[in-house]
């Protein structure tokens, strides 16, 4: 079944659950009105179910491939590419200075839903270019600024982020690459770095890298740490292309998924390279992007998630097998546990979406109010945003298999290309793991102000639907308290025991957002009320026993050895 992008459910989420409207009330918002959020919503949905979504397959089936140190992408993605740089998606929230529409991010992030559903591996080269253009406009200097942002806003260049090499992944202390001073304000980089995604490619005219190395005197660790663009070729300021640089791709990973990005291992020999920000704060440069991409994967898992159900769905209205006592056409869709399946399904993907435009939103009342609460609140839900979202990808399209039963493990119905691509999004921009420390850690280390304040909310909102709705509020209210309670507990915790128990906590924390934002849509449009039930009645409960983990602390894990665990 081909994809259809959800305008309508993105449309209602932003309406009714992630609070846009308040956005598009503040002036530096305004010109975001209702018809031109349709306008845009409507476009983004044309071109990922028509243009994007028939490159699916063949990206999958025809991956990128290396042929004379190019990048060869899978057939048809030129064309895809164009289509989202003509059509002014990838500068869409970049500033207007820099040739970009300076939409909100919320909008932003509904259309990588959307893109990421038609075709993920594609996506993937749209955001990294995006997430450069917010890097550059935050820390390059105006020289840097001039030359790049308009090409990589046109879409006519593209940006990757180069900060892994085979000893530093989740660690980036560890990285080795070198840079030195050439003596003309440029720098030499060389060193070795790998999984780089989109490190080259015949779709655009110049691959620019942002790469982390170490100037000869930073230090050891994280603070020593710089950030460089290394383009492919070196142009004048005008940007007309000269020499290459000398850095190349020396080989592309064969991998589970995402088989039409290509993921390079890249070579740079004393490739020239100039300082973007200041020498030694490279990684805090390097964040800027790594923020706006880490919302950017959550929804990937939910776009990715959307097509695998909608294509489980298809097959479960067709495919005949066994009678049950309410049977009318002997499909599978008639069972319980079928039906169980597809609404899980459902209700994980509304409270996953809503969960990151909601954070999509707080990021962008923090741009338009310079609000401190706001900035709180956008940094909290981005972990969540990015973990719960990404797991539901990898939740869903398994269902989505199970669904297809034995055809689901066969791969010419396409249902297992969805969690094979999805899968690597749990891992890369932080682990889910990390995520979740980084929830527990940085991000109750202003004493939870800004969790409770956010449980707060919850209540309120619990506490005001009991009249209309006293079954699904009086369930939200306790699991809220529980939250409260269990942040509470983590807090008194050394920050070790914190970790042991940060993803069940992260998780336990997106249950009870879920339910807020069902009973939310369930409130303002009564027909979401079976789903919204579903996700209180069924999915929250889980609560307790997540809340239960969260608090048992590191001593039962440590208790188990290397050799128990070998038993
Ligand atoms: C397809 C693909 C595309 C990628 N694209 C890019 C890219 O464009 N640019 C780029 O720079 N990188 C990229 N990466 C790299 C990716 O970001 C890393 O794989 C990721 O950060 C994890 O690092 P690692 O693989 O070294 O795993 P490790 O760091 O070795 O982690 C292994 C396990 O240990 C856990 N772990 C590690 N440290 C800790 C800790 N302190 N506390 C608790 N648990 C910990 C992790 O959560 C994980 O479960 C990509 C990777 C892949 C596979």
């Amino acid at each position: 079944m081909p994809y259809r992008a959800p305008v309508r459910d993105i449309r209602f989420i932003l309406d009714h659950v992630a609070g846009f409207p308040a956005l598009a009330a503040t002036p530096r918002f305004a010109e975001a009105t209702p018809e031109m959020v349709d306008a845009i919503l409507t476009e983004a949905g044309r071109i990922s179910t028509d243009v994007l979504a028939p490159l699916n397959r063949a990206g999958d089936l025809h991956p990128a491939r290396l042929e004379n140190g190019v990048v060869i992408a899978s057939p048809g993605f030129a064309e895809g590419y164009r289509a989202l740089a003509d059509g002014g998606w990838i500068g869409m929230a970049a500033h207007p200075d820099n040739g970009g529409m300076g939409l909100p991010m919320a909008l932003a992030t509904a259309v990588d839903d959307m893109v990421s559903g038609a075709c993920l591996a594609l996506q993937i080269k749209s955001v990294l270019t995006k997430g450069q253009i917010e890097a550059l406009e935050h820390h390059a200097s105006d020289a840097i600024k001039a030359l790049y942002l308009p090409k990589l806003t046109s879409g006519e260049w593209s940006g990757t982020m180069n900060l892994t090499e085979p000893q530093a992944g989740t660690d980036l202390g560890a990285l080795r690459t070198k840079a030195e001073p050439n003596g003309d304000g440029t720098y030499a980089v060389t060193g070795q770095k790998i999984y780089i995604s989109w490190g080259d490619s015949d779709l655009v005219a110049n691959v620019c890298h942002l790469v982390l190395a170490r100037l000869p005197d930073g230090g050891e660790g994280t603070k020593g740490i710089s950030l460089f663009m290394v383009p492919k070729f070196i142009s004048d300021a005008e940007g007309n292309l000269g020499s290459r640089n000398s850095l190349r791709v020396i080989s592309l990973e064969h991998k589970l998924g995402i088989h039409g990005s290509p993921t390079c291992v890249m070579q740079y020999d004393a490739a020239t390279g100039w300082l973007v920000g200041e020498p030694h704060r490279g990684l805090a440069a390097m964040f800027t992007m790594m923020n706006n991409a880490r919302l950017s994967v959550a929804v990937q898992g939910v776009g990715v998630a959307e097509a695998a159900m909608q294509h489980a769905l298809a097959y479960a209205a067709d495919r005949r097998q066994g009678t049950t006592p309410l049977s009318a056409t002997g499909t599978i869709i008639e069972h319980a546990d079928v039906r169980r399946m597809l609404a899980t399904m459902r209700a994980e993907i509304f409270a996953a979406r809503s969960i990151a435009l909601s954070c999509a939103v707080a990021m962008d009342m923090a741009t338009a109010t310079g609000s401190a609460d706001w900035q709180a609140r956008a940094a909290l839900l981005t972990p969540i945003a990015k973990a719960y979202g990404t797991d539901t990808g990898c939740e869903v399209a398994s269902l989505g298999i199970q669904i297809h039963g034995g055809m689901g493990f066969v791969e010419e119905t396409g249902a297992a290309q969805f969690l094979r691509d999805v899968r690597i999004t749990t891992i890369y921009e932080g682990t889910n793991g990390i995520q979740a420390m980084d929830l527990v850690g940085r991000k109750l280390a202003d004493g939870g102000e800004a969790a409770f304040r956010l449980i707060d909310e919850v209540q309120r909102a619990a506490e005001a639907a009991r009249a209309h709705l006293p079954d699904l509020a009086g369930e939200l209210w306790p699991a809220s308290e529980a939250l409260r309670e269990t942040t509470e507990a983590l807090l008194a915790l050394p920050l070790n025991d914190r970790f042991a128990g940060a993803v069940p906590y992260l998780r336990g924390f997106a249950r009870v957002l879920g339910g807020h934002a069902h009973l939310t849509a369930g409130l303002a449009y009564p027909a979401r009320l079976p789903l919204a039930r579903l996700m209180i009645r069924r999915l929250l409960p889980e609560h307790q026993a997540l809340f239960a983990a969260a608090r048992e602390g590191a001593d039962g894990l440590y208790a188990l050895t290397p050799e128990d665990l070998a038993a």
